[in-house]
């Protein structure tokens, strides 16, 4: 009870698809034990994932080449990122528990989830120099990915076809999400929803739903120490 849960969503069809069952279970399973829930439905809002100039509002601090990183960097410290960004931030930096929940597009996440990592993440945000990994900002929050996927499980294991799922994870989960901070949960990923019969589709959003109910409980993954690095 009292704690926030922010789910950012990625999915064309917010109710009827397998991705948006997981959400409105995540959102029940949640709100069950008192959870304050909020839903970022990027498809839904057209969330513009394109990291654009248009993203600083009013003046530049560089004239001859744009330079994204420094320029939204320094538009966050003053304030002039544009309001579509400064609202996700909100959410995020009120968050205790973020969910990203999609299906794999090309062994990655789809595009306008990549552009909310982009444009959202922001430097001096969600992260800076030497604020990252276990320095980073957002070290009292947990995140997770849950994904959904075409493929079998088989498929995924580390002699698998598609090769070790552990190796797509792994720029979501350390580059972006255990960079900037976050305690990483373990994701959850529901293998193949199109090619098994109804029950086992609804054993899977029964599991993910059990699973919720002790969420904050959950040891986080371990990622290799900073102290490790020698530059
Ligand atoms: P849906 O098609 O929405 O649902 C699957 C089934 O579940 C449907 O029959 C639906 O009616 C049913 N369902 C909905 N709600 C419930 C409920 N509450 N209880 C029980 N059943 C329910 N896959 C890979 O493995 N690797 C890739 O690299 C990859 N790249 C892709 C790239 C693109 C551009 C696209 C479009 C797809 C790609 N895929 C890939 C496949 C994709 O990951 C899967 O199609 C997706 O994960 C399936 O999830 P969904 O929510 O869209 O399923």
């Amino acid at each position: 009870a009292g704690k926030r849960a922010l789910i950012v969503f990625a999915h064309q069809e917010p109710l009827r698809s397998f991705n948006g069952a997981l959400k409105e279970a995540a959102v029940q399973a949640l709100s069950k034990q008192g959870c304050q829930v909020e839903v970022s439905d990027l498809y839904a809002s057209t969330f513009n994932p394109v990291a654009t100039r248009a993203d600083i509002v009013g003046d530049l601090k560089g004239t001859e080449c744009f330079r994204y990183g420094e320029e939204s960097a320094a538009a966050w410290e003053k304030g002039t990122l544009s309001q579509d960004i400064v609202n996700e931030q909100k959410k995020v930096q009120d968050a205790d528990l973020v969910i990203f929940q999609f299906p794999l597009y090309w062994f990655s996440m789809p595009a306008i989830m990549k552009g909310w990592m982009d444009r959202v993440l922001t430097r001096g945000f969600a992260y800076g120099f030497p604020q990252f990994y276990e320095g980073g900002p957002f070290t009292k929050k947990k995140a997770l990915i849950s994904i959904t996927t075409g493929g079998m499980e088989s498929m995924y294991g580390p002699t698998g076809v598609n090769g070790d799922i552990n190796v797509i994870l792994w720029p979501m989960q350390q580059g972006m999400l255990h960079f900037c901070g976050f305690q990483v949960l373990a994701p959850q990923i529901s293998w193949s929803p199109s090619f098994m019969p109804e029950e086992g589709r609804k054993g899977l959003v029964a599991m993910w739903e059990q699973r919720l109910a002790s969420v904050w409980q959950e040891k986080t993954l371990k990622f290799a120490p900073l102290e490790l690095f020698d530059p």
